[in-house]
């Protein structure tokens, strides 16, 4: 059996993950300090021999004495409201945090894989959408995004640096907006607060115009992107997310719908002035190199959200 190193596999994209290496007869070792994962997340794995929780930061040595085959770097808070709550802990987990788990994957003789994300590409122009993997971003480094952009710009950089020095084996993926059960309801992201807005029929908060737009994937289309790349022999980064691009406010119409809730939208100012104007992956080479695309559609993975929301806020 195969062992992977987890870190963040309590949060929301890592416990699915862990849902599925676990399918697929790997043994996890999950490493988790709870900031902003969740012990329910992984409640279900509890008495799973195949699975273990070591509870500490991610920037910590890791004691570990047996083989490990494959090293996966999921930890950071990456919510936007987590940028001005714990903005250290955002760069610690993009820079200290995968500096050590780099050298950890190295003294394994592991596989490194780093989840990167399409913040890095920060707020595209119009003559870099949607986003391909060749565009360098337009990132600005004072801004409050720039805690958790500039920390995974790092991690790709060094994992890069080490993957070039050290010869290390390593998968880079940069992951677009992703939703489904598990999320935070309190999270602050827009798909949480539009479904937790709507079911208590208070008014759904569009920030700034509205007509900025995200491009929505569901969580299990996400980690089957996620586990052929990390079974590729794909080492430069590959996007995964769904090119189905939305405004903000046509989400908003779409969670309304589907709940059935009467509210009302209403506008509030950005909670960050470089708010990225829109955001699309280009996937052509995801579907390229791991004959993957999304199949989950925004109505369809929406209402599996709902329930699991409807169910946190016990209503
Ligand atoms: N947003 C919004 N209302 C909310 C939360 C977010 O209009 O209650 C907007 C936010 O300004 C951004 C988009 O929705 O333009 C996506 O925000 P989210 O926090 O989900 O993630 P981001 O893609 O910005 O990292």
């Amino acid at each position: 059996m195969q062992t992977v190193v987890l870190t963040g596999g309590a949060g929301f994209l890592g416990s699915h993950l862990t849902d599925r290496l676990l399918a697929e007869g790997y043994a996890v070792i999950i490493i988790d300090n709870f900031i902003t994962g969740r012990r329910e997340n992984i409640s279900h794995l509890e008495g799973n021999p195949s699975v273990r929780l070591f509870e500490q930061d991610a920037c910590d040595p890791l004691r570990i004495d047996e083989p490990v085959d494959y090293v996966m770097h999921l930890a950071s808070p990456a919510s936007p409201p987590d940028f001005a709550r714990m903005p250290f802990a955002c760069l610690r987990a993009g820079s200290y945090a995968t500096h050590n788990l780099l050298e950890f994957a190295w003294e394994k003789e592991a596989r490194f894989f780093l989840a990167s994300t399409s913040e890095i590409y920060g707020d595209p122009p119009a003559t870099n959408h949607p986003q391909t993997e060749d565009f360098w971003g337009n990132v600005n480094t004072l801004g409050r995004r720039a805690v958790y952009d500039e920390a995974k710009r790092y991690a790709e950089t060094v994992t890069m640096a080490y993957h070039r020095e050290y010869g290390l084996d390593i998968r880079i993926v940069r992951i677009f907006n992703t939703y489904g059960p598990r999320m935070r309801n309190d999270d602050g992201r827009v798909v949480t607060n539009f479904i937790t807005q709507a079911l208590r029929d208070e008014p759904l908060t569009v920030y700034g115009t509205g007509a900025q737009t995200r491009s929505f994937c569901y969580v299990s289309d996400l980690v089957d992107g996620i586990f052929r790349l990390l079974l590729s022999s794909e080492k430069e980064p590959v996007n995964i997310g769904n090119p189905s691009e939305f405004t903000i406010r046509e989400l908003a119409e779409r969670v309304l719908e589907l709940t059935g809730s009467k509210s009302p939208l209403i506008t509030k100012p950005l909670l960050y002035e470089d708010d990225p104007q829109q955001r699309c992956p280009d996937i052509s080479k995801a579907e390229r190199v791991l004959g993957w695309a999304p199949r989950v559609s925004l109505d369809e993975g929406l209402p599996h959200t709902i329930t699991d929301i409807r169910a946190q806020l016990k209503l």
